[in-house]
């Protein structure tokens, strides 16, 4: 798995069936925050909207698109742009498939991992003997700097460490504040830093700064896994302490 620590699953078993799991989660009014769980590596794609908006953002779409697109038809839902927090395969499988079925899409990532997309060897996936490619990014993210799109800011924070050029964006105009964070911070976990571009010490300083800073009640919808809050992170988890010692 490209988020967890736990053994990867074979590419071989991938069905051809779609197994993703549709999920309204909760979040502070006025903000809609859906999970379209992706398998094998079971990657949270968000669509992330305004209540009664029209429009949508789609986050790190992942190995089963369909899904993705099946919902986004149903629900008439536009999406304005592909938000991606970080280049590795699970987080962009999807981009084409959305790319192809909305051409007008803008494709927005870090600077840092921007290169991953149209890299096998950087997005992992020419470790599975896939070669995956997305098309190119349209626009790059800086650290700070705050992405508009279907009438939502969204702060930009690069924190690497997972990957060297991973970002997590911030929604801090409600309350309590969201966040999409990627393979960064899971509930009682974080994101593997054995990769070659990895730093554990990097990761836990990010956390740190950017993600524990926040209010306790900011809710934490990762990569993989359950939504957490930074408040339980502080209090459980055992690889990344609020302080300075582990
Ligand atoms: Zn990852």
């Amino acid at each position: 798995m490209l988020g967890c620590s736990e053994a990867a699953p074979s590419l071989a078993a991938h069905p051809t069936a779609p197994m993703a799991t549709i999920a309204s989660l909760s979040a502070p009014s006025p903000i809609r925050v859906v999970a379209i769980e992706s398998q094998p590596f079971g990657e949270n794609t968000y669509v992330v909207f305004r209540d009664g908006s029209e429009s949508c953002l789609v986050i790190d779409p992942g190995f089963e698109p369909g899904a993705i697109i099946t919902w986004l038809e149903e629900t008439g839902l536009h999406p304005e742009a592909i938000l991606v927090t970080h280049g590795h395969s699970d987080h962009i499988a999807g981009i084409g498939s959305l790319r192809t079925r909305w051409p007008e899409i803008p494709i927005v990532i870090g600077r840092g991992d921007a290169p991953k997309l149209t890299s096998p060897t950087g997005n992992l996936s020419a470790g599975f003997g896939l070669a995956l490619v997305a098309p190119p990014a349209d626009r790059l993210l800086d650290d700070g700097e705050t992405f508009r799109g279907a009438n939502l800011d969204l702060v930009v924070r690069e924190i690497p460490g997972h990957s060297s050029g991973h970002v997590a964006f911030v929604i801090d105009a409600v309350e309590p504040p969201i966040v999409f964070g990627g393979d960064v911070l899971f509930r009682e976990g974080i994101g593997r830093t054995d990769f070659p571009d990895g730093d554990f010490s990097a990761l836990e300083a990010g956390i740190r700064r950017h993600l524990y800073s926040l209010p306790d009640a900011a809710i934490v919808f990762p990569g993989h896994g359950v939504p957490t809050t930074v408040g339980y992170e502080k209090s459980h988890n055992p690889f990344v302490r609020p302080g300075g010692a582990r």
